[in-house]
């Protein structure tokens, strides 16, 4: 079998980003299904609820992790959110930003975004260095104050309460309705971010989103890095140009930045055989183009797995409490 091509791994990244996004959707209309057999009234569900569906819910996996780690105990309702999200934070631990370029729906989308601008106006455009720095830092700051009244000034009484109240029981169905019922705010921002993810790389993710900043931090002890051999790169600046995380790569040993994705588009733009690769900093002889994408996939799988196997993965919620629930929706609030 021939050596793995540095186009074929860009190709297989873009098959991973669309697979994945694909088994999401999926996700989301079994849950759907699900809800409608509540709805319906059905004396049994006509699917049964799928536990993925968690994921979309970040925040209550944080709150999850604090009473993980106050109490020892997965908190039952919705343990599948803190499993997915500690699998996340372990990509992004040994395989850089991983999750955001290879894995997640929006940044999938974002990128699907850009690419179409391009494909309309010619290219992308740039916001002014000041502007770009500036606006990077409100991520972080998102990140802080969730970090702020979730890890630091929740107390277990407070964890507990927020844990095991109906509106944490149901805020699955809630995050449904939020893109299934969408109110026009919902409306205008999302058109909004579309429009500037047209012309700008990335828009959501370089600015805004908290879960992308965690992930960067915590990328930052990855072992996997772009390493740059400086004998052998002939300064062209083509990774830089590609890089969508608009990182000045030619002028890089290792790139340890946060917002460094591993998506791998300046190894595939770089020309040069070899001197541009992703691969462990301890690691000194070339490594196969499949090692990258293979660890991130595993990784991901592995960690949803020991969820499974530990009995972390199922919510305590039958479906008939999920029928005593629902019809309170509107009235509860957290
Ligand atoms: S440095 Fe390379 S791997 Fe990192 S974000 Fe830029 S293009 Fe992707
Ligand atoms: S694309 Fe390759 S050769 Fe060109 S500057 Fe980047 S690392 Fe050097």
């Amino acid at each position: 079998m021939g050596e793995l091509s540095v186009k074929s791994v860009s190709t297989i990244r873009t098959v991973v980003q669309w697979c994945f996004l694909f088994w999401v959707v999926g996700i989301g209309i079994r849950f759907g299904m699900f809800v409608n057999s509540v709805e319906s009234g059905a004396a049994a569900p006509l699917v049964s609820r799928p536990p993925g569906v968690e994921g979309f819910l970040p925040i209550g996996a944080l709150t999850s992790l604090k009473y993980w780690l106050v109490s020892g105990k997965i908190h039952p309702v919705h343990p599948a959110a803190l499993v997915i999200f500690l699998a996340i934070l372990l990509m992004s631990l040994l395989a850089k930003k991983s999750f955001c370029s290879w894995l997640c729906p929006v940044g999938t989308l974002s990128e699907g975004a850009h690419k179409l601008g391009r494909l309309l106006f010619g290219r992308n455009f740039r916001i002014w260095r000041w502007l770009d720095f500036t606006l990077r830092g409100i991520k972080y700051l998102l990140l802080l104050l969730f970090v702020k009244f979730i890890l630091l000034d929740m107390s277990a009484e407070a964890l507990a309460r927020f844990l095991d109240a109906p509106y944490w029981a149901v805020s699955d169905v809630k995050m449904l309705n939020f893109f299934t019922s969408m109110s026009l705010t919902t409306m205008v921002v999302l058109a909004i971010l579309t429009l500037l993810s047209l012309f700008y790389k990335m828009f959501w993710c370089r600015y805004l989103c908290p879960y992308g900043a965690l992930l960067g931090l915590a990328s930052i002890a990855s072992p996997f890095k772009i390493r740059r051999d400086a004998v052998g790169c002939t300064g062209c600046q083509r990774c830089t140009a590609a890089c969508p995380s608009q990182l000045a790569v030619h002028t890089c040993t290792a790139v340890s930045s946060p917002e460094c994705t591993g998506c791998l588009t300046c190894v595939d733009n770089c020309p040069e055989q070899n001197v541009l690769v992703m691969q462990p900093v301890f690691w000194k002889r070339p490594l196969p183009m499949w090692v990258f994408p293979t660890v991130v996939v595993l990784v991901f799988m592995a960690g949803i797995a020991a969820g499974m196997v530990s009995g972390h993965w199922q919510t305590s919620l039958s479906y008939a409490d999920y029928q005593k629930l629902i019809p309170l929706l509107p009235y509860l609030s957290h």
